[in-house]
């Protein structure tokens, strides 16, 4: 029995022994890489910033201010590259206070533009849909029409990131 694929268990199986014959073949590196050949160049706070605003000004103009929009270097890909969300609750002289924060793990300053927008579009979307339901995919499929594809193609990236590191 072969490891399960962490970022990919939600997949059908047919895509995971896909996946699974790339990386026992080496070859899941050079595959993200035809796929993806270039990398962006949003690798500081100030752009990411601006990167982000731009998406949210377009598609959610009327959602509620984010605070802050930063690269966090504390998030670690094992659970948290796709699960932290926007929504952060502080607890400040026994009143808690909420705050939109996007943060967005370090590993995404160095990939390619659409598996940053992706990251991005997801964690928008948090500020309207708090879960992953029906009305949140919709949201960022209509900021990102392929967000699915790129959804698994970032979890393929993380599991590469995994099994032998920098992939970009
Ligand atoms: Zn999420």
């Amino acid at each position: 029995m072969s490891r399960p694929l962490t970022y990919l268990s939600h997949y059908p199986q047919h895509l995971q022994d896909q996946i699974r014959h790339l990386i026992d073949n080496n070859q899941l590196g050079d595959w993200l890489r035809s796929r993806y050949p270039s990398v962006h160049n949003i690798n500081n706070d100030r752009d990411l910033r601006e990167y982000a605003m731009d998406i949210k000004n377009r598609y959610m103009k009327k959602t509620q201010p984010l605070s802050k929009v930063v690269y966090d270097g504390r998030i670690h890909i094992v659970n948290h590259a796709l699960g932290l969300h926007s929504y952060v609750a502080r607890n400040q002289g026994g009143k808690l206070k909420s705050k939109n924060e996007l943060r967005v793990s370090d590993l995404f300053k160095n990939t390619p533009e659409p598996f940053l927008n992706m990251i991005v579009v997801h964690e928008l979307a948090h500020l309207k849909e708090k879960d992953h339901n029906k009305a949140f995919y919709q949201l960022c499929r209509h900021m990102q029409p392929d967000y699915h594809q790129l959804e698994f193609d970032v979890r393929v990236y993380l599991t590469e990131m995994d099994a032998n590191g920098e992939v970009f």
